[in-house]
């Protein structure tokens, strides 16, 4: 089998609680992994200061959000947050399949979950554990983008979301990032050459 039809269906899902470090583990596996094609989600909430529409989310409006709701554009999608509606687009699972790339997802864990639960043996699911939720906690403020309520709720949610690790086929603890990074490389690897 050439590594074009290989590729075709398969997908990686990455979920953590907010801070635990999956999106740079995700963002260093893109530039390592050529073969992996990033899952741009659409999200309700508004831009962060480097944040790009159509290259970190295609953002939009909640009414518009709940339209494509309606149309059945989303393979799932959550109210993350309050208010803040996030999804999985059928349309980006198409075009990165098109491309013969493996699709690599960032998503919250009902999210990682739903996927998994959706595709089976097609997805992996990989949960990454932080070393704490104090640690959680230093990291989302020491990224100071979100303000002390949206970490408080955010901190909130991660304390629910540990508990769900047990439902993904792996488990990657992030104390040391370059560590977490080697590893979740040596595993997509193995799932996408097997
Ligand atoms: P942030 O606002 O920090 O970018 O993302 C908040 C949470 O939403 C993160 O855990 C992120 O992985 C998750 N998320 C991003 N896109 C999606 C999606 O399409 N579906 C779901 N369920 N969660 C998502």
């Amino acid at each position: 089998m050439n590594q074009e039809s290989n590729n075709q269906g398969r997908v990686v899902i990455f979920s953590a609680p907010s801070g635990a470090g999956k999106t740079s583990i995700v963002q260093s596996l893109l530039k390592r992994i050529p073969s992996l094609e990033f899952s741009i989600s659409a999200c309700s909430r508004a831009p962060r200061k480097n944040e790009n529409h159509g290259k970190d989310y295609f953002f939009m409006s909640s009414e518009e959000f709940k339209e494509n709701i309606k149309k059945e554009c989303f393979l799932e999608w959550e109210e993350v947050y309050e208010n803040h509606f996030y999804g999985t687009l059928k349309s980006e699972l198409i075009r990165i399949w098109s491309n013969s790339k493996v699709v690599i997802f960032d998503v919250d864990v009902k999210g990682g979950i739903n996927i998994k639960k959706q595709l089976g043996d097609v997805a992996l699911s990989i949960f990454v554990m932080p070393p704490s939720v104090l640690e959680l906690e230093k990291r989302l403020r020491h990224r100071q983008t979100d303000s002390d309520e949206k970490i408080k709720q955010r901190i909130q949610k991660a304390e629910i979301e540990l508990k769900d690790a047990k439902h993904f086929d792996v488990i990657i603890n992030n104390d040391v990032l370059e560590k977490a990074i080697d590893e979740a490389e040596s595993i997509v690897r193995k799932f996408i050459e097997k």
